[in-house]
Order: structure tokens, then C-alpha cells, then sequence
């Protein structure tokens, strides 16, 4: 059994598109502070699993091939930084069709069989309300918001604040 942080794609991982989707590579920017913390957390023994929610593909906005060359090319960057995801989950359904869609915790639970995970010792970090929802539906462990929006275990404002408080609670853990 293995420990994992879960992480949220857009407005977590990589700058929120707003209200509509990205559906182009070249619209993918990394948030200040993402890169390192994926490097640290794996070097300290996590698995980095991305748990996302892509409608676009659903509403024919972009195809699944556009999703995966923008996985692809992400996962390009982080690997040549030692930070690359373990495993990527997508629902691309619609609402009503899609039952692995957030706050569902089917695809925590995809990812824990595939891994062998230790929900309990698993955390997760995401930039909504049903990505915490969705945790804490699974048994993560600790489910952190980034952000401001309501029932979270913990908030930050920043991936970087979020880092800190890592390194400081590993120490704490390890003493
Ligand atoms: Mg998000």
C-alpha cells in the first residue's frame, strides 16, 4: 500500500481556462508553484495521481485525441522534472451520462485498485467544492481547497503555501 496525493486539473494543477475548457496545448499554463511541489511529493515517496473532469470532450468542444496530446505534452514537462503523474483519470461525459463525473469517487477508487492506495493516508488538493466532496466521499485522508470555497479539511491560498506546510508537517511526521 502506497500513499497518493490527488490532484485537481484546471485551476489547480494548471491556470483555471474560466468558464470554458482547454482545448489546445498551447493554452495550458503550469500555476506558480505546481512543478515543484510534484517534484517534492515524489521524490518523498507519493504517487501523483490527476483526477479531471473534461466536459469539452462530451460536448464535442474538442476530441479525446486533443485530450490526450494535451496529457502527453504535459507529462513531457514534468517528466524531464521528476514530476510526472502516476496515472491521469478523465470523465469526459456529459452530467447526466457521466457517473465517474465529481464529487463521484469512482475515479479515486480506479486509481486506488490500480495502485494499491492508502485512501486513508492519501491526500487531495483541488480548487472546487466537488473536488472536496469527491475526497472525502473516497476516504482520502485530507482533502485540501485551494482556495476559498466552503467544507474543506484545510485551505491555502497558493500550491506554494501548500508546499510549505508539507515540508514542515514531513518534519513533524518524521521526528
Ligand atoms: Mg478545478
Amino acid at each position: 500500500m502506497t500513499r497518493a496525493f490527488f490532484f485537481d486539473r484546471d485551476g489547480t494543477v494548471n491556470r483555471s481556462p474560466g468558464p470554458g475548457y482547454v482545448l489546445r496545448w498551447e493554452d495550458f499554463y503550469f500555476q506558480d508553484g505546481a512543478v515543484e511541489l510534484l517534484r517534492w511529493l515524489k521524490s518523498h515517496g507519493w504517487k501523483l495521481v490527476l483526477i479531471t473532469s473534461q466536459q469539452g470532450v462530451g460536448k464535442g468542444l474538442m476530441t479525446q485525441a486533443t485530450l490526450d496530446d494535451i496529457h502527453a505534452r504535459m507529462q513531457d514537462q514534468l517528466s524531464h522534472r521528476g514530476a510526472a503523474f502516476d496515472a491521469i483519470y478523465a470523465a469526459i461525459g456529459l452530467d447526466a451520462t457521466e457517473p465517474r463525473r465529481k464529487p463521484s469517487p469512482l475515479m479515486i477508487q480506479e486509481a486506488q485498485a490500480a495502485l494499491d492506495i492508502d485512501l486513508a493516508a492519501s491526500w487531495s488538493v483541488g480548487d472546487k467544492e466537488r473536488d472536496i466532496a469527491m475526497g472525502q466521499a473516497a476516504g482520502v485522508g485530507m482533502n485540501v481547497q485551494l482556495g476559498t470555497d466552503a467544507g474543506a479539511d484545510w485551505e491555502v491560498s497558493s500550491l506554494r503555501q501548500l508546499h510549505d506546510h508539507l515540508i514542515r508537517w514531513e518534519r513533524l511526521m518524521a521526528a
